[in-house]
């Protein structure tokens, strides 16, 4: 079994560009190019210098050990909250900024809902002087005043987007309507492991440095480069694509996928996509999402903005639809008691993404001599004042 992408952009029956006619010309350029660009030792060299030098990398793999001993088994975190932005999106802009300069760009372009994927492009087009337009829902531009006032601060511009329900979707709209209409000097910066191919494909490649890094890290602290487990929540897919990368296909190591339950599966109110999803097509491609009998797509809702997404990868679609990874759905609940148990037992405050990763012990038991390495997302700052009304702090 193949779980990496084949030559016609698909990850079994997931996957694949289907984009209008209007689209055809960039994302072609793009998928001409990307392997080419990313293969090239400048282009290596200038991601992995910054990687280190701006980000911060290598992010520690940490032991957890006192959530280790709460769980009777051996958890490791690999803080991807400590990088430059707070969370693991940078590693996926600065890619993709320096293939947008290698490609002759000199207009960024993103959609945004949370705004975290917003100031992580804004951040690097700041850093490379580039200009950057992020489409935002009027609604997410209300309800995320911090993060606009920082794209900002970056020099942004931040554009709302007016129609339909004014949140993600909408804005992901507006930037495709943008791009249609800029073909040549624009760059569309897309936040996670999703949108037509290659950028489900470009976007894992530039977030595998998490996986790598886990091998080598493992290696040195426990002598072998290959834990039990790893695992990690899912948005689009991207932090999780990142941390299973390398071990896709290392049969030994189990793969756990964690989905927001939101208000509990058959609420109405979810974002559990791999267990309420059907086949169908998002942002250009084909993978499993939230719709209607008649095809429309169900809103999604999930305490966190970051995993409130109503489709999942086609990386992703392909691992729950194989088996390969055993997808785990936690409501809002459990996530948020989870980050205050990793609060008080490692001090460590957690994105609410991050969060429902975490909760998934609560459901599953692991041996004591097990290796789980957690992804840990983000840091939960961004979330301060969500724990704040939540525990009536
Ligand atoms: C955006 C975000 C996610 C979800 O996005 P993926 O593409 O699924 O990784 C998860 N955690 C944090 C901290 C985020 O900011």
């Amino acid at each position: 079994m193949n779980y990496n992408v084949d030559e016609k952009g698909y990850y079994g029956e997931f996957g694949g560009a289907y984009i209008p006619e209007m689209l055809y010309p960039n994302v072609e350029e793009l998928r001409e190019n990307y392997l080419k660009v990313i293969a090239e030792p400048d282009f290596q060299k200038e991601f992995n210098q910054l990687l280190k030098d701006y980000v911060g990398r290598p992010s520690p793999l940490y032991f957890a050990k006192r959530l280790s001993e709460k769980y009777n088994t051996k958890i490791y975190l690999k803080r991807e909250d400590l990088n430059h932005t707070g969370a693991h999106k940078i590693n996926n802009t600065i890619g993709q900024i320096l293939m947008a300069q290698r490609l002759g760009k000199t207009r960024i372009i993103a959609e945004t809902g949370a705004g975290q994927h917003g100031v992580a492009t804004a951040t690097v087009c700041a850093l490379m002087g580039l200009e950057c337009i992020v489409y935002m829902g009027e609604i997410d531009i209300a309800r995320q005043a911090p993060n606009v006032a920082r794209m900002k601060m970056l020099g942004a511009k931040v554009v709302a987007a007016l129609s339909g329900s004014r949140t993600l979707k909408d804005a992901t709209n507006e930037a495709i309507r943008d791009w249609i209409n800029n073909p040549v000097d624009t760059h569309y910066i897309i936040g996670s492991a999703i949108g037509p191919h290659p950028y489900p494909d470009m976007v894992t490649r530039f977030q595998a440095i998490v996986s790598e890094e886990i091998k080598w890290q493992l290696k040195e602290q426990i002598g072998r480069e290959n834990p039990d487990y790893v695992v990690a929540c899912i948005g689009g897919g991207s932090n999780a694509a990142g941390t299973y990368y390398h071990y896709l296909h290392e049969p030994d190591v189990g793969i756990i996928a964690v989905e927001a339950a939101g208000l509990g599966i058959d609420s109405g109110e979810s974002a559990a996509t791999s267990v309420l999803g059907k086949e169908g097509i998002i942002h250009g491609c084909k993978t499993l999402l939230m719709q209607t009998k008649d095809g429309q797509i169900t809103e999604p809702y999930s305490i966190s903005a970051g995993l409130d997404y109503p489709g999942v990868g086609p990386m992703h679609a392909h691992l729950a639809k194989t088996g390969r990874a055993e997808f785990v759905s936690i409501t809002d609940d459990d996530a948020m008691n989870a980050g205050l148990e990793l609060s008080k037992l490692e001090g460590i405050i957690p994105a609410i993404e991050t969060s429902h990763a975490l909760a998934m012990f609560k459901y599953k038991t692991f041996k004591p001599d097990d290796v789980v390495v957690v992804n840990l997302s983000g840091r939960g700052d961004k979330d301060l004042q969500n724990y704040i009304d939540y525990f009536k702090i």
